[in-house]
């Protein structure tokens, strides 16, 4: 037997984020055909900016001498590749 739906949603996006308590009585199917939760989570808004922070605490970090903050970072060394390879585990 075939099974059947109410609704279903294609695609798991934050734009189809809208499944809430409202369809609590609907059969309802997700469908996914790639990694599930769209571009923002994956390849989008959530990994660009686990490059923009480390970038900012770089840049931060080498102007720390202007404001009179004696930062040593010592043998580590701090650039955006070592931020990359951080974010990303
Ligand atoms: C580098 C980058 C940075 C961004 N930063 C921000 C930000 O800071 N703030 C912000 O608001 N927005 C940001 N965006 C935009 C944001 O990612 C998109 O607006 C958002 O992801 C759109 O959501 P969506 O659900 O419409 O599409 P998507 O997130 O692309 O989701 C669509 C989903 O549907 C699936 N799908 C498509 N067709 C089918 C099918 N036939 N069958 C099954 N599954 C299917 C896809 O696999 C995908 O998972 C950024 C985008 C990029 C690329």
């Amino acid at each position: 037997m075939r099974d059947r739906f109410d609704l279903v949603v294609i695609g798991t996006g934050s734009g189809n984020t809208f499944i809430d308590s409202r369809f609590a009585d609907l059969r309802v199917a997700i469908v996914e055909r790639d990694t599930f939760g769209g571009t923002c989570l994956n390849r989008g808004c959530i990994p660009s900016k686990m490059l923009v922070y480390p970038a900012k605490v770089i840049r931060e970090a080498t102007a720390a001498g202007r404001l009179g903050v004696d930062l040593r970072l010592g043998s580590r060394s701090v650039g955006p590749r070592s931020a990359i390879a951080s974010s990303t585990g």
